[in-house]
């Protein structure tokens, strides 16, 4: 069924009608000091589809931190360098834990269930910092390719307060370390991760950024191959099945579409040939994904009658 033109920014008005009323369940991310200071009451969205079409309300252009959203990013960058040896140390699987859990590398021997666990992460970025001199300049030049829009860039302080507080990500890496799958120097590798995950950008961006997720690996303006059909069929199929840790079944069974969530309070979602739509309001459920962000995706795919099942 396609949706029509017009009835995009309709469904996003009454999205933005029935949730701005509805109470804010949920709590915006603390473990990192810079992100608690984030105002709970932030609320965007922003439709971008193949038609080069925009719909959007609310906080749509406002930046925040992309956090784990950025592993899409990171993994896409890796899958165009090392693709096939990447999947040795790292699975394809719903970890059902929590994104920071530390349980299951014990029992993987050191392999990540999937790269958009903390753990899995960790090891994308090792990947990276193996492959670049200059990773972080490298990974902001292939952001500055995707969105076409050179001004996005880390937020120093956001990536400097998760540090201050990583003690977990710490743990983590140099757990990964001593199983062998971490090559380089543990310290570089979390700089990198920090910083990947500080990046600033609005739901505008975002659904601007994963239009190529939809359009089978291809800029939307240029028309330009950025990333293979296959490439994209893969990153697609692990949003859906583990983009949002133990909540990837619920998210599947509510909003039926690809997508990623990050503790900033971002969720982009893709619905292949046709949009990438991103949202954000920063207070977090129990599980870590935006409570309303999950609301106004399912209440999206419900009302247009479409997701990609
Ligand atoms: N930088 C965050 C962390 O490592 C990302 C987590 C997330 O967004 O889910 O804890």
């Amino acid at each position: 069924m396609k949706v029509g033109t017009t009835d995009y920014q309709k469904i996003l008005n009454q999205i933005q009608q029935e949730l701005s009323q509805a109470e804010v369940s949920g709590k915006v991310a603390a473990y990192i000091p810079e992100l608690a200071k984030v105002s709970p009451e932030k609320f965007g969205m922003h439709l971008y589809n193949l038609e080069g079409e925009n719909y959007c309300f609310g906080n749509s252009e406002e930046r925040f931190s992309i956090q784990s959203i950025s592993k899409v990013f990171s993994l896409a960058l890796a899958m165009k360098i090392i693709d096939s040896d990447l999947w040795k140390r790292v699975g394809v699987e719903p970890s059902g834990a929590r994104f920071n859990s530390l349980s299951l590398l014990e029992d993987n021997g050191g392999i990540p269930r999937n790269p958009f666990i903390n753990a899995g992460a960790l090891v994308v970025a090792d990947v990276l910092v193996s492959c670049f001199s200059n990773p972080k300049a490298a990974f902001l030049s292939f952001m500055h390719e995707l969105t076409g829009n050179s001004t996005i860039s880390y937020d120093e302080t956001v990536a400097a307060s998760e540090r201050s507080e990583g003690y977990r990500n710490f743990a983590m890496a140099n757990y990964l370390k001593s199983f062998g799958n971490i090559k380089n120097d543990v310290e570089e590798v979390l700089d990198f991760y920090f910083h990947q995950c500080s990046i600033t950008m609005s739901c505008k961006e975002l659904s601007q950024a994963f239009i190529v997720f939809a359009n089978k690996g291809n800029l939307l303006d240029t028309d330009r191959q950025l990333l293979t059909g296959k490439q994209v069929k893969r990153i697609n199929a692990l949003m859906l099945t583990c983009g949002f840790y133990d909540e990837a079944g619920e998210f599947s069974f509510e909003v039926g579409l690809p997508g990623k969530s990050g503790v900033g309070g971002g969720i982009v979602a893709v619905h292949p040939n046709h949009y990438a739509v991103a949202v954000w309001s920063p207070p977090l459920n129990p599980k870590g994904n935006s409570a309303r962000g999950m609301a106004a995706l399912e209440r999206l795919t419900t009302l247009t009658g479409y997701s990609i099942f």
